[in-house]
């Protein structure tokens, strides 16, 4: 049977909000989360979990059923406070008392949230720690109407097998009143905080973090474990967000892929080097390609971490480097794809059919552009062996899946 993760919440920060008024008088069935109406996170929250797993698996089959038979979910076993990288946003109510919780769905009005089912516990609390620090500290939360205030947003990564811990304060200026004092209060209270950095975002915008950094406290990074690899993760690296299916996703890439140590093998779309890392002691050589500049500069350190002498990662984008490749004559053995959202492109495409790989595996965190970029790569002889969808966000529609291409048309290298 499945159980609450948590209680009542404790509603110190919600009690002058319309919110909870709102929620008192709803003549709906109650939700398992107080905030989820509001905040639409997480849009399957009343949904058994067992439920989700069969409405997400059926999506994938019409979507992509054509190429290929489904295979169940590699489920997670307790599909709960898994995510590592937890934000939380900050402003105050009309008494001026600090407010913390997410941007309600599409706008920017702030729900007031103390726990989430999704996020890593220890993080929520070290967030709740936070805002009651602010009144005495004198610190006041940004108002987005009029731009007036320091105090914008928490950002907290979690290292979810090294224990490490990065607290990312996003100011509207890089001097936070009373700072050592501040650090030395949280960390009285968290003494886990491995490091805490200052983000200064001064902008009016939506992103959450500006350009400039300055760390108050331990390394600015901190490291997390994957597959027995070992990787960097700054303030603004791309790192998955669920380490538990994190593992499992990885793990079951590496192995659809058939390595024996010999393959030329292209992780595309590589971050910050994650997949191609994981798969090169069973690789002969790893090429990675990545767009983003800090994402290839941590590609490359993890590289070197890890001590991994036969990956060689590109600054460029995917589609260019392919064509790059395939006009030079290179042949890959085994791609690795891991676009964004939006998917691959034809260029990229056409050139990896030039490149020939046996196998090509593809991790997609989109089923709807997955199936377009499927119907162009099982018209040029490939065929959709493995379809796999692993749940990385339990309790929202998002799906994941690993899917392994293998060549169908003879060619010349094969005799
Ligand atoms: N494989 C990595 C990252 C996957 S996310 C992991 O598992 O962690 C997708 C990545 O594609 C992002 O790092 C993004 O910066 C990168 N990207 C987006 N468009 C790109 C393009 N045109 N060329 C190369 N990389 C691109």
């Amino acid at each position: 049977m499945y159980k609450k993760p948590f209680k009542s919440n404790n509603k110190d920060n919600t009690k002058n909000t319309k919110t909870t008024k709102a929620n008192n008088t709803t003549k709906t069935p109650k939700s398992r989360c107080p905030y989820s109406k509001k905040c639409g996170a997480c849009q399957m929250i009343d949904t058994p979990y067992k439920k989700q797993l069969a409405i997400k698996k059926k999506r994938v089959e019409e979507l992509v059923g054509k190429y290929g038979k489904v295979e169940d979910f590699i489920e997670m076993e307790k599909p709960w406070h898994y995510r590592c990288k937890v934000h939380a946003v900050f402003t105050h109510d009309r008494k001026g008392n600090p407010v913390s919780g997410i941007y309600k769905e599409g706008s920017h009005v702030v729900v007031p949230v103390d726990e989430c089912f999704l996020e890593n516990r220890k993080a929520d609390d070290i967030i709740k720690t936070i805002r009651g620090m602010l009144k005495s500290f004198k610190i006041k939360t940004y108002d987005e109407d009029n731009g007036y205030g320091l105090f914008r947003h928490v950002l907290i990564r979690v290292g979810h097998n090294t224990g490490e811990i990065m607290v990312v304060l996003v100011l509207t200026s890089p001097i936070l009143p009373s700072k050592n004092n501040f650090v030395k209060a949280l960390l009285k209270e968290h003494p886990e905080i491995t490091t805490i950095v200052i983000n200064v975002n001064d902008k009016h915008t939506s992103m959450i973090l500006g350009d400039k950094e300055k760390t108050i406290y331990g390394p600015g990074f901190i490291y997390d474990t994957v597959c027995g690899m070992k990787f960097k993760i700054s303030p603004k690296s791309f790192y998955q967000v669920n380490p538990v299916q994190t593992e499992k996703l990885y793990s079951k890439a590496v192995e659809l892929a058939g390595l024996t140590g010999k393959e030329t093998v292209l992780d595309c779309y590589c971050g910050v080097g994650t997949i191609g890392i994981i798969a090169s002691p069973h690789a002969g050589e790893v090429i990675g390609v990545e767009l983003n500049r800090d994402a290839v500069k941590d590609a490359r350190l993890n590289a070197r971490i890890n001590e991994i002498k036969n990956i060689t990662v590109y600054e460029n984008d995917a589609g260019k480097f392919m064509v790059q490749m395939a006009e030079s004559g290179d042949k890959a053995d085994v791609v690795f794809m891991d676009p964004p959202r939006s998917g691959s492109t034809e260029v990229f495409l056409n050139s990896m059919f030039t490149l020939n790989p046996d196998r090509i595996v593809y991790i997609s965190c989109s089923p709807d552009s997955l199936a377009n970029d499927l119907a162009i790569i099982t018209k040029n002889g490939y065929k959709a062996e493995r379809i796999i969808p692993v749940d990385m966000f339990p309790f929202t529609r998002s799906v994941e899946t690993v899917v392994l291409l293998t060549r169908t048309k003879g060619t010349t290298s094969e005799g």
